[in-house]
């Protein structure tokens, strides 16, 4: 527990080795660190969490990058923290692992976490929202959960952001991956990247089209979703993207529309958490076979079995 205590106060004071073992542990063994976790949990709610999630080769992570540079450049402190299914590192801070983001790990007031999906569904978002808030407590001013677009857990994730940014990109089949991926409707402020690029003017056309169409959940309290251009090669629109986050941000608050969507967050949290203890509780022992047997014969339903499961955990 001393050494517990060291670690807590070490992250909260913004220490970088602190940081890093802290997430290590509550990726890998997140029973043994809860009692720190909960004293970190009650140090968040500074930062402000934004959510970038598309389609591979949207131009996340480019995005990402100038980004952070952009609010460096102003003065503020970055987390990140990327959620690729498809990375072949686990774990670890990605210090060096993307090339694009080197010139930005020699700097303290950025901090870049990877995680990989591997284990169970449910665990992920559990992880990447326990590092989410450890970057928060220790200080960091601006969260940047970056995810692909594919798969409720990814998607669920950058949900739990205050601000979400879904990003398009032109010269990825049609203007409308947003809809194809499911993450139309989760846009706090859609952004075209690739602007350098002619088409764009396309998708960016596109996208306002389908937004006139609908009125989005995110309309209903007054924020009208804006669709942004910008080019991580040429830079334009980083500093107008960067403006409307702040925007949002005190929309949220002015509007109420904060502790409501609060709430929300927390919900889908303390259900996947729940999931994730559960399901792991569930593969400790037989049970589990035990049951899909009494199925099999015919002796239990699906369902029956179900609710004899639960009795178990
Ligand atoms: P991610 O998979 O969504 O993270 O996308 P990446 O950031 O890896 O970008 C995918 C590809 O698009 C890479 O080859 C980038 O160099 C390129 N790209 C990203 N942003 C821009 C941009 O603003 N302009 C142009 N022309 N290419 C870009």
């Amino acid at each position: 527990m001393d050494g517990n205590d060291d670690i807590l106060s070490r992250v909260l004071a913004g220490e970088t080795r602190a940081i890093a073992r802290l997430m290590s542990k509550v990726e890998g063994r997140p029973a043994e660190v809860a009692a720190v976790m909960a004293e970190i949990y009650k140090h968040t709610g500074k930062a402000h969490i934004v959510g970038l999630t598309g389609v591979p080769g949207s131009g996340k992570s480019t995005l990402v990058h100038a980004m952070a540079k952009a609010l460096r450049a102003g003065g503020r402190t970055v987390g990140i923290v990327a959620v690729d299914p498809s990375s072949p590192y686990s774990g670890g801070a990605i210090l060096g692992d993307r090339v694009r983001m080197s010139d930005l790990a020699t700097d303290d007031g950025v901090f870049i976490r990877s995680l990989a999906t591997r284990g169970a569904l449910g665990g992920l978002a559990r992880a990447a929202l326990d590092t989410v808030d450890v970057l928060d407590a220790a200080g960091f001013d601006v969260v940047l959960i970056e995810t692909v677009g594919v798969g409720q857990d990814e998607v669920d994730v950058a949900e739990a952001a205050q601000s979400v940014l879904v990003v398009s990109a032109p010269g990825l089949g049609d203007g409308i991956q947003a809809i194809k991926a499911g993450v139309l409707e989760i846009a706090d402020i859609h952004v075209v990247s690739k602007c350098d690029k002619e088409e764009s003017s396309r998708t960016v056309a596109d996208l306002k089209a389908m937004l006139q169409l609908g009125s989005t959940a995110r309309n209903r309290y007054g924020w009208e979703v804006p669709v942004l251009r910008t080019s991580a090669e040429t830079g334009l629109g980083i500093e107008e993207l960067i403006d409307r986050l702040d925007a949002h941000r005190t929309h949220l608050v002015e509007s109420g529309e904060g502790e409501i969507r609060k709430r929300s967050i927390l919900e889908t949290r303390i259900l996947k958490t729940a999931e994730d203890l559960l399901r792991q509780r569930i593969g400790e022992g037989d049970t589990l076979t035990g049951f899909v047997e009494s199925a099999l014969g015919g002796e239990l339903s699906p369902r029956q079995a179900a609710e004899e499961l639960l009795k178990t955990v």
